[in-house]
């Protein structure tokens, strides 16, 4: 399932995307953009959440409408860079639940090191959307993921901005049930585990720490 990722194809989501990665894209306008890319993201990602009609009256008169059926959702940002699309996913649901999962990759080996971990207690009832603006070796998702099945989870789903065919291949792998949703898949990694072309590191360029 994995193999084939949903690739969010819309000149809006490509236009904010290149802006992303050029280089002299400031830190505030780098975060305005993956809110407004969460939130075209989150237009794809939760096409299918499930609605059930209810009976209103508008003020023209009575109508049977479709709300949301109250699928559960977690939303579970890979810090740091993953709070950056959190906020656009939060502003469409509300409601969501969140968990933070902190992985960073060791500099020498890109391994996943997980130092942070807090879920909410009902995983196997929920939703659970894995947030990582980038899916580069796929080392980080995949444990993510993992952590998340211990924990109960059952429907997965990520959502990131740009990935590698490296790391959706691993993703596919090792949880072939995880769909993918992203902006667009670019042509390989570097030697240090970057996605090229990329946009360089997607933390750093929204906090301005480099
Ligand atoms: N993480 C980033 O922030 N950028 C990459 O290119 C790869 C991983």
């Amino acid at each position: 399932m994995s193999a084939n990722p949903v690739v969010v194809d819309h000149p809006l989501v490509a236009h904010k995307l290149s802006l992303l990665r050029d280089r002299t894209t400031p830190s505030a306008q780098f975060r305005h953009l993956v809110r407004e890319l969460a939130l075209l993201m989150g237009y794809e990602l939760l096409r299918d959440l499930p609605t059930e009609l209810r009976d209103i009256e508008t003020p023209v008169g009575p109508a049977r409408v479709p709300f949301l059926a109250g699928k559960k959702l977690v939303l579970v940002p890979i810090l740091r860079a993953g709070n950056g699309l959190l906020d656009g996913l939060l502003e469409l649901v509300p409601s969501a639940r969140v968990g933070h999962l902190g992985i960073y990759r060791d500099h020498d080996t890109l391994a996943a090191v997980e130092y942070y971990c807090k879920l909410p207690g009902d995983l196997g009832q929920r939703l659970a959307v894995v947030v990582d603006p980038m899916l580069a070796t796929g080392n980080s998702a995949v444990a993510a993921v993992g952590r998340l099945k211990q924990h109960g989870a059952r429907d997965i789903r990520l959502a990131c901005l740009l990935a590698a065919p490296e790391g959706v291949a691993h993703l596919a792998r090792s949880h072939p049930d995880v769909r993918i949703f992203t902006a667009a898949v670019d042509e390989r990694l570097n030697d240090r585990g970057y996605i090229v072309p990329g946009l360089g590191d997607a933390g750093d360029r929204m906090y301005g720490t480099r």
